[in-house]
């Protein structure tokens, strides 16, 4: 008996583990290595059934500025807002995770490049609708840059991030708050918020 209260609690206890390993702390969104596991199966399930998958890359707009101003806390607090009450606008399949500091992944199953900008435009409203709250202070949350990458066909996980970070770096160079479909073969499209 006491064994088997032992191995139930081990098994309990591992469980509990492998979720905090998936999992990031501040945000309780899934982390990079969640989303790399995930990205993983999805490009293996594309390979076989061939539906469009899109990656978005999210960065946060002069996120530093907000740390400098307020303080750490306050950053964590806009950390928080955009992952609890903005970025929940995402479908249910798709996977939302913290990727670094300031930077989100959502994997798209089942969608394009366009639908992926809809759902990052929806993002954009929400985001302008939804102050973040600290210290007493209600305040504006800031604006936000996105890459889109869609899957081609053959490609490894790590070509598809790639091309998604190279979007996202073309929408902060062009002055950030803006939304970039990477380079399929084609010129870039951008879209600003209207
Ligand atoms: P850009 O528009 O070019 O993205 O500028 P930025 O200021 O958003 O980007 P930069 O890379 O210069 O700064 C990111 C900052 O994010 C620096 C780092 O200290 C902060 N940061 C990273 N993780 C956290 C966190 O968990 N909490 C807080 N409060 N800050 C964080
Ligand atoms: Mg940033
Ligand atoms: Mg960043």
């Amino acid at each position: 008996q006491i064994i088997e209260n032992e191995g139930q609690h081990l098994n309990e206890e591992l469980a509990r583990v492998h979720i905090l390993s998936l999992t990031d702390e501040l945000t309780e969104l899934p982390n990079r290595r969640a989303f790399m596991r995930r990205l993983d199966d999805e490009v293996g399930r594309v390979q076989r059934f061939g539906y469009p998958l899109s990656l978005v890359l999210l960065d946060l707009d002069h996120f530093k500025s907000i740390n400098d101003i307020h303080g750490h806390a306050a950053g964590d607090a806009v950390l928080r807002n955009f992952s609890i009450n903005i970025l929940t606008i995402f479908r249910h399949h798709d996977l939302v995770a913290r990727y670094g500091g300031e930077e989100f992944a959502v994997i798209l199953p089942n969608t394009d490049q366009n639908g992926a900008q809809r759902a990052l435009q929806k993002v954009q409203k929400k985001a302008s609708a939804t102050p973040y709250h600290y210290n007493g202070r209600t305040s504006p949350m800031p604006t936000f840059s996105a890459g889109i990458a869609l899957y081609q066909p053959g490609e490894p996980p790590s070509s598809l991030i790639e091309r998604a970070d190279k979007a996202l770096y073309q929408a902060k160079k062009m002055g950030r708050n803006r939304i970039v479909q990477g380079d399929n073969g084609g010129d870039a499209e951008v879209s600003q918020p209207g």
